[in-house]
């Protein structure tokens, strides 16, 4: 069961509420590089990127953010610190929300001339709170990073909240996957705002993937999160992929092709792992939600090949190709990838 939120709007969509879970990434570029930064941004649209955050470090970047939002599909956040002028710039720039940490802009003056800009824009509040930079006092305070987090968060709402705003989500990253599932658990418990959900500083592709889809997978699973971005030290279009495939895998959204391949054994007598990267790698931009079946033999490849939209059961050098629970015919091993392919293409699906 989904978590019961607030329901909140950035740009044309919403999140939270009964919206589907929002798969947002972050640029890499220097922001104020217009061009580096849309092209980056219409590669993360084609992969599918819901929402996208920039961010803001100066003043050239904040004043570029009109010319980017634009030349751009997606909603535009900016991401914020230290510097409260930055956000007012953004503001006017046309951003369709702001990331920032209340604990960090400085005096309450500050953070009300933000707040009073947002309402007049109409644009909500991320209020991400981060193990790396959660305020001493908090920690002092508790000398648990949980629920530093947590009260770092709440404190932030409190400020927003006596300023009359409630346009907020929140977030509370750790990069410890334990710390960050006990503190979104927590924070669920005590607020109805969306929740924006990640593990920070997650590592390389491998690492990340593994702690971002452990620690999202846990509180997805038990209905907490409405928009999820996975941090890799990678190319951010991967953010967007493995994104994906956390949601594809709880059934919680749908995109992009998923694979039921096996993992062969001293049985197969076909070159199933070349086949299988060769299928994934020509189908990589396919956003239709193909299943296919890749299977080494006999055991349970029919089976398998036959719950999938379009499968392969290996046999002597030869796959039985099937379609929709339908035997096609066999081919030879050489073959295969390219009539699969022809097959998906018949059905008129863009690859
Ligand atoms: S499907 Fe066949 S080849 Fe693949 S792991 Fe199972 S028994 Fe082995």
């Amino acid at each position: 069961m989904r978590r019961t939120s607030k329901q909140i709007k950035i740009g044309n969509l919403k999140i939270g509420g009964n919206e589907p879970i929002l798969v947002q990434s972050m640029t890499n570029t220097k922001t104020s590089d217009v061009s580096a930064t849309v092209n980056q941004i219409k590669e993360l649209e084609k992969a599918g990127c819901e929402i996208v955050r920039v961010a803001v470090l100066d003043k050239k970047s904040a004043e570029v953010l009109g010319e980017i939002k634009r030349r751009i599909n997606i909603p535009l956040v900016a991401d914020i610190h230290f510097d409260y002028r930055l956000a007012l710039i953004a503001l006017e720039n046309g951003i369709d929300k702001l990331r920032i940490n209340p604990g960090n802009i400085g005096s309450y003056e500050r953070v009300k001339a933000i707040v009073e800009k947002t309402k007049e824009k109409e644009v909500p509040i991320r209020i991400g709170v981060n193990s790396g930079s959660v305020a001493d006092k908090y920690m002092n305070r508790s000398k648990n990073l949980v629920k530093a987090l947590v009260d770092s968060a709440l404190d932030s709402i409190e400020i927003l909240e006596s300023l009359g705003f409630y346009d907020i989500v929140l977030s509370v990253k750790a990069s410890s996957v334990p710390v960050t599932i006990e503190a979104y658990q927590l924070l669920a418990k005590q607020v109805d705002y969306p929740l924006h959900i990640g593990i920070t500083e997650a590592g390389t592709i491998l690492s990340g993937t593994v702690k971002s889809a452990v620690g999202l997978g846990v509180l997805l699973y038990e209905g907490v999160g409405d928009t999820i971005r996975v941090s890799l030290t990678a190319n951010p279009v991967e953010e967007v992929k493995v994104g994906y495939k956390i949601l594809n895998s709880l059934d919680l959204r749908k995109r992009g092709v998923d694979i039921i391949s096996c993992p062969t054994c001293g049985r197969c007598e076909i070159d199933l792992i070349e086949m299988v990267n060769e299928i994934e790698k020509r189908l990589e931009s396919c956003a239709y939600p193909l299943k296919i079946a890749v299977m080494g033999c006999v055991v349970n490849g029919p089976g398998e090949a036959k719950e999938a939209d379009i499968g392969v059961a290996g046999g002597k050098k030869e796959g039985l190709i099937f379609a929709k629970g339908k035997t096609l015919r066999k081919v030879a091993q050489e073959d295969i990838v390219d009539v699969l392919m022809a097959e998906i293409e018949n059905r008129k699906i863009e690859i």
